[in-house]
Protein backbone atom coordinates (compact mmCIF):
# COMPACT_ATOMS: atom_id res chain seq x y z
CA UNK A 1 0.00 0.00 0.00
CA UNK A 2 1.69 2.85 -1.06
CA UNK A 3 0.81 6.74 0.95
CA UNK A 4 1.44 9.60 -0.67
CA UNK A 5 2.22 13.16 1.54
CA UNK A 6 2.15 16.11 -0.33
CA UNK A 7 3.34 19.25 -0.02
CA UNK A 8 1.14 22.24 -0.05
CA UNK A 9 2.54 23.36 -3.63
CA UNK A 10 0.99 20.06 -5.47
CA UNK A 11 -1.80 21.08 -7.61
CA UNK A 12 -4.89 18.66 -7.53
CA UNK A 13 -4.62 17.84 -11.38
CA UNK A 14 -0.72 16.55 -9.98
CA UNK A 15 -1.81 14.77 -7.15
CA UNK A 16 -4.42 12.76 -9.23
CA UNK A 17 -1.29 12.10 -11.47
CA UNK A 18 0.41 10.35 -8.43
CA UNK A 19 -2.51 8.50 -7.09
CA UNK A 20 -2.94 7.54 -10.29
CA UNK A 21 0.81 5.83 -10.34
CA UNK A 22 0.50 4.56 -6.83
CA UNK A 23 -2.52 2.50 -7.45
CA UNK A 24 -0.91 0.86 -10.66
CA UNK A 25 2.48 0.28 -8.38
CA UNK A 26 -0.24 -1.26 -6.07
CA UNK A 27 -1.95 -3.32 -8.28
CA UNK A 28 1.35 -5.33 -9.18
CA UNK A 29 3.02 -5.38 -6.08
CA UNK A 30 2.36 -5.56 -1.89
CA UNK A 31 3.90 -2.62 -0.44
CA UNK A 32 1.79 -3.54 2.92
CA UNK A 33 3.55 -4.52 6.26
CA UNK A 34 3.12 -4.97 9.85
CA UNK A 35 2.52 -1.20 11.32
CA UNK A 36 5.56 0.53 12.03
CA UNK A 37 5.83 3.80 14.00
CA UNK A 38 7.73 6.78 12.05
CA UNK A 39 7.73 9.64 13.94
CA UNK A 40 4.40 9.28 15.21
CA UNK A 41 3.23 8.18 11.76
CA UNK A 42 1.73 4.75 11.62
CA UNK A 43 2.82 3.26 8.68
CA UNK A 44 2.00 0.13 6.98
CA UNK A 45 2.93 0.83 4.02
CA UNK A 46 5.20 2.60 1.39
CA UNK A 47 4.87 6.26 2.57
CA UNK A 48 5.96 8.53 -0.41
CA UNK A 49 6.91 12.49 0.46
CA UNK A 50 6.11 14.43 -3.05
CA UNK A 51 7.04 17.49 -3.75
CA UNK A 52 7.07 20.04 -6.88
CA UNK A 53 8.96 23.31 -6.12
CA UNK A 54 11.21 25.76 -7.89
CA UNK A 55 14.82 23.92 -8.00
CA UNK A 56 16.70 25.49 -11.46
CA UNK A 57 14.41 26.33 -13.56
CA UNK A 58 13.89 24.45 -17.22
CA UNK A 59 16.23 21.73 -17.51
CA UNK A 60 19.00 21.03 -15.77
CA UNK A 61 17.93 19.03 -12.46
CA UNK A 62 14.46 17.71 -12.70
CA UNK A 63 14.52 16.48 -9.08
CA UNK A 64 15.43 13.49 -7.22
CA UNK A 65 13.13 10.35 -6.48
CA UNK A 66 14.17 7.21 -4.37
CA UNK A 67 13.97 5.43 -1.13
CA UNK A 68 15.25 6.82 2.41
CA UNK A 69 14.50 4.81 4.61
CA UNK A 70 14.37 1.17 4.82
CA UNK A 71 12.73 -2.03 7.25
CA UNK A 72 15.33 -3.36 8.75
CA UNK A 73 13.73 -6.76 8.69
CA UNK A 74 14.09 -6.86 4.84
CA UNK A 75 15.62 -4.15 3.46
CA UNK A 76 12.70 -2.71 1.53
CA UNK A 77 11.12 0.55 1.54
CA UNK A 78 9.44 2.38 4.45
CA UNK A 79 9.33 6.27 3.23
CA UNK A 80 10.97 7.82 0.19
CA UNK A 81 10.93 11.06 -1.92
CA UNK A 82 9.77 12.47 -4.93
CA UNK A 83 10.86 15.75 -5.74
CA UNK A 84 10.71 17.49 -9.20
CA UNK A 85 11.49 21.27 -10.32
CA UNK A 86 8.15 22.98 -11.23
CA UNK A 87 9.37 24.39 -14.20
CA UNK A 88 10.53 21.21 -15.67
CA UNK A 89 6.89 19.55 -15.00
CA UNK A 90 5.22 22.16 -16.71
CA UNK A 91 7.55 21.36 -19.61
CA UNK A 92 6.72 17.31 -18.98
CA UNK A 93 2.99 18.39 -19.19
CA UNK A 94 3.21 19.90 -22.08
CA UNK A 95 4.69 17.16 -23.97
CA UNK A 96 2.76 14.20 -22.42
CA UNK A 97 5.57 12.74 -20.49
CA UNK A 98 4.56 14.24 -16.87
CA UNK A 99 2.67 10.83 -15.82
CA UNK A 100 5.05 8.23 -17.15
CA UNK A 101 7.93 9.88 -15.75
CA UNK A 102 5.69 9.91 -12.20
CA UNK A 103 4.75 6.23 -12.96
CA UNK A 104 8.82 5.62 -13.77
CA UNK A 105 10.12 7.57 -10.90
CA UNK A 106 7.73 5.75 -8.10
CA UNK A 107 9.28 2.76 -9.31
CA UNK A 108 12.68 3.96 -8.35
CA UNK A 109 11.42 4.53 -4.52
CA UNK A 110 9.71 1.05 -4.50
CA UNK A 111 13.48 0.04 -5.48
CA UNK A 112 13.36 -0.69 -9.11
CA UNK A 113 17.84 -0.15 -9.87
CA UNK A 114 18.09 1.74 -6.39
CA UNK A 115 18.47 -1.11 -4.08
CA UNK A 116 19.87 -3.98 -6.68
CA UNK A 117 23.37 -3.55 -5.42
CA UNK A 118 22.45 -3.05 -1.88
CA UNK A 119 20.70 -6.85 -2.58
CA UNK A 120 23.28 -8.60 -4.54
CA UNK A 121 21.20 -8.76 -7.56
CA UNK A 122 23.76 -7.13 -10.31
CA UNK A 123 26.90 -9.17 -12.29
CA UNK A 124 29.30 -7.70 -14.32
CA UNK A 125 28.98 -4.05 -12.59
CA UNK A 126 31.29 -1.86 -14.45
CA UNK A 127 31.87 -4.05 -18.01
CA UNK A 128 29.74 -2.99 -20.98
CA UNK A 129 27.29 -6.03 -20.07
CA UNK A 130 25.92 -5.54 -16.29
CA UNK A 131 23.17 -8.32 -15.41
CA UNK A 132 20.25 -8.47 -13.15
CA UNK A 133 20.90 -11.51 -11.68
CA UNK A 134 17.31 -12.19 -10.09
CA UNK A 135 15.37 -15.89 -10.71
CA UNK A 136 12.01 -14.43 -11.48
CA UNK A 137 13.51 -11.64 -13.81
CA UNK A 138 16.05 -14.28 -15.49
CA UNK A 139 12.49 -17.02 -15.86
CA UNK A 140 10.93 -13.79 -17.61
CA UNK A 141 13.77 -12.68 -19.75
CA UNK A 142 14.24 -16.46 -20.83
CA UNK A 143 10.11 -16.43 -22.14
CA UNK A 144 11.51 -12.94 -23.74
CA UNK A 145 14.59 -14.47 -25.23
CA UNK A 146 15.04 -17.99 -25.10
CA UNK A 147 18.81 -17.10 -26.13
CA UNK A 148 19.41 -14.48 -24.07
CA UNK A 149 21.31 -16.26 -21.51
CA UNK A 150 20.46 -16.38 -17.92
CA UNK A 151 20.75 -12.88 -16.35
CA UNK A 152 19.03 -10.01 -17.27
CA UNK A 153 20.49 -7.36 -20.25
CA UNK A 154 20.61 -3.64 -17.59
CA UNK A 155 21.74 -0.41 -18.45
CA UNK A 156 25.21 0.20 -19.93
CA UNK A 157 25.57 3.35 -20.43
CA UNK A 158 24.75 7.07 -18.75
CA UNK A 159 25.84 8.41 -15.20
CA UNK A 160 24.89 7.21 -11.66
CA UNK A 161 21.05 7.03 -11.35
CA UNK A 162 21.01 5.65 -15.48
CA UNK A 163 23.68 3.25 -15.71
CA UNK A 164 22.74 -0.57 -14.35
CA UNK A 165 19.51 0.99 -12.52
CA UNK A 166 17.11 0.10 -15.75
CA UNK A 167 16.90 -2.22 -18.10
CA UNK A 168 18.75 -1.97 -21.00
CA UNK A 169 17.28 0.83 -23.55
CA UNK A 170 18.67 -1.41 -26.86
CA UNK A 171 17.19 -4.47 -26.08
CA UNK A 172 14.03 -3.12 -24.01
CA UNK A 173 13.00 -0.23 -25.92
CA UNK A 174 9.86 1.09 -25.00
CA UNK A 175 9.15 -0.55 -21.96
CA UNK A 176 8.48 1.67 -19.50
CA UNK A 177 11.88 0.47 -16.85
CA UNK A 178 14.41 1.41 -19.42
CA UNK A 179 16.55 4.21 -18.69
CA UNK A 180 14.60 6.51 -21.45
CA UNK A 181 10.85 7.13 -21.80
CA UNK A 182 10.79 5.92 -25.52
CA UNK A 183 7.61 5.05 -27.82
CA UNK A 184 4.48 5.92 -26.76
CA UNK A 185 3.31 3.12 -24.90
CA UNK A 186 6.07 2.26 -22.27
CA UNK A 187 4.24 -1.26 -21.36
CA UNK A 188 4.89 -2.38 -17.87
CA UNK A 189 5.66 -6.14 -18.36
CA UNK A 190 5.89 -9.14 -16.31
CA UNK A 191 9.45 -8.79 -16.64
CA UNK A 192 9.80 -5.46 -14.31
CA UNK A 193 7.22 -6.98 -11.83
CA UNK A 194 9.46 -9.80 -11.78
CA UNK A 195 12.05 -7.48 -10.74
CA UNK A 196 10.15 -6.43 -7.90
CA UNK A 197 9.75 -10.29 -6.41
CA UNK A 198 13.67 -10.45 -7.05
CA UNK A 199 13.31 -7.85 -4.68
CA UNK A 200 11.25 -9.29 -2.27
CA UNK A 201 7.98 -8.31 -2.48
CA UNK A 202 4.84 -10.40 -3.12
CA UNK A 203 3.72 -9.74 -6.89
CA UNK A 204 0.74 -10.04 -9.12
CA UNK A 205 1.57 -10.77 -12.43
CA UNK A 206 -2.28 -10.02 -13.79
CA UNK A 207 -1.94 -6.60 -13.46
CA UNK A 208 1.20 -6.59 -16.43
CA UNK A 209 0.67 -5.04 -20.20
CA UNK A 210 1.52 -7.04 -23.04
CA UNK A 211 5.01 -6.60 -24.03
CA UNK A 212 7.72 -8.48 -26.62
CA UNK A 213 11.09 -7.64 -27.24
CA UNK A 214 10.96 -5.05 -30.40
CA UNK A 215 13.42 -5.67 -33.60
CA UNK A 216 15.90 -3.44 -34.43
CA UNK A 217 13.56 -1.74 -37.33
CA UNK A 218 10.92 -0.77 -34.34
CA UNK A 219 13.88 0.54 -32.34
CA UNK A 220 14.94 2.72 -35.12
CA UNK A 221 11.14 3.73 -35.65
CA UNK A 222 11.08 4.89 -31.72
CA UNK A 223 13.92 7.08 -32.52
CA UNK A 224 16.27 4.75 -29.89
CA UNK A 225 20.13 4.89 -31.00
CA UNK A 226 23.60 4.93 -29.25
CA UNK A 227 23.77 8.81 -29.25
CA UNK A 228 23.54 10.95 -26.82
CA UNK A 229 20.02 12.49 -26.79
CA UNK A 230 17.06 14.36 -24.63
CA UNK A 231 16.78 12.38 -21.32
CA UNK A 232 14.18 13.41 -19.27
CA UNK A 233 14.97 10.62 -16.64
CA UNK A 234 18.75 11.38 -16.62
CA UNK A 235 18.14 14.37 -14.93
CA UNK A 236 17.26 12.84 -11.85
CA UNK A 237 19.31 12.61 -8.54
CA UNK A 238 19.10 9.66 -6.15
CA UNK A 239 19.14 8.81 -2.07
CA UNK A 240 21.53 6.95 0.12
CA UNK A 241 18.79 5.34 2.31
CA UNK A 242 19.59 4.25 5.74
CA UNK A 243 18.01 1.20 7.55
CA UNK A 244 14.95 2.28 10.18
CA UNK A 245 16.32 1.29 13.83
CA UNK A 246 19.93 0.39 13.13
CA UNK A 247 22.50 1.40 14.96
CA UNK A 248 25.09 4.61 14.03
CA UNK A 249 28.15 2.94 12.14
CA UNK A 250 30.23 2.68 14.25
CA UNK A 251 33.06 6.00 14.67
CA UNK A 252 36.79 5.00 14.05
CA UNK A 253 38.21 3.76 17.20
CA UNK A 254 41.82 5.79 16.60
CA UNK A 255 43.87 2.73 15.67
ZN1 LIG B 1 14.91 5.79 -14.11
Amino acid sequence: MIELSFDGNVTDQRRTVFERSAQRWDQVINTGFDPIEIDGDILSGVRIDVSIQPIDGANGVLGQAGPTLLRQVDGLPLVGIMQFDQADVASLEAGGRFEDVILHEMAHVLGFGTLWDRKNLIQGTGTMDPRFVGASAAREFAALDPQGGNAVPISNTGGAGTRESHWRELVFGDELLTGFLSGDQRPLSRLSIASFEDLGYEVDYDGADPFVLPDFRRLAMMGITEAVRICDLCRMGRTEPVVHGAPPAEPPDGL
